[in-house]
């Protein structure tokens, strides 16, 4: 973990280091709103223990990950009919804005899936070697959290071509207008 921790920084650092070298026109191109850098919500192991249900624990901070078509999947199936895909969907452990509802799509799979993510602050995607094959690993951009990965190319009919296959357990539905406050 804390080494995880040490390659963030130092991307975030080197980040950092390219974009002096580059012309101002990010205020240009990005929302206001989600141009900000995030601020880190960082809690020690026990924190969040105490702050999580024992699922939502095992799948964010030890990168578990649910079972396709199982309760959480539903339960977020039944939120988003009932919300007719109106809202956000922030991140269960910080409140941080990760989806648009408007971009859920059926893959098939049993777990949430979304062709776009909130705002370019919203994820990380990082290299994910597990399990003897390579993919991208989507986490919480403001506290870390594992929420799931990121294919390409399958070929939806989506505009992006690309599925965040997220677990339902790590999300949590807010309308728009109540989403602001953040702790
Ligand atoms: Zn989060």
């Amino acid at each position: 973990m804390k080494l995880l921790f040490f390659l963030l920084c130092s991307c975030l650092i080197s980040c950092g280091e390219d974009h002096k070298n580059t012309k101002t026109t990010l205020t240009k191109t990005a929302e206001p709103e989600t141009s900000a850098p995030v601020e880190k919500v960082i809690k020690s192991e026990k924190e969040w223990r105490e702050l999580l249900s024992p699922e939502v624990y095992r799948i964010a901070r030890e990168s578990g990950t649910e079972r396709a078509f199982g309760p959480n999947y539903k339960a977020f199936k039944e939120k988003e009919k009932a919300t007719g895909k109106t809202g956000v969907w922030e991140c269960a452990c910080c409140d941080h804005k990760l989806f648009k509802a408007e971009t859920s799509f059926d893959s098939g799979s049993g777990w949430p899936s979304f062709y776009s993510v909130y705002s370019k602050n919203s994820v990380i995607e990082k290299t994910d070697n597990k399990y003897g094959w390579s993919r991208t690993e989507v986490i919480c951009a403001k506290c870390d959290a594992h929420l799931g990965h990121v294919f390409k190319g399958e070929r939806f009919n989506n505009p992006t071509d690309l599925r965040y296959c997220i677990n339902a357990a790590v999300l949590k539905h807010s309308s728009e207008s109540s989403s602001k406050e953040s702790k």
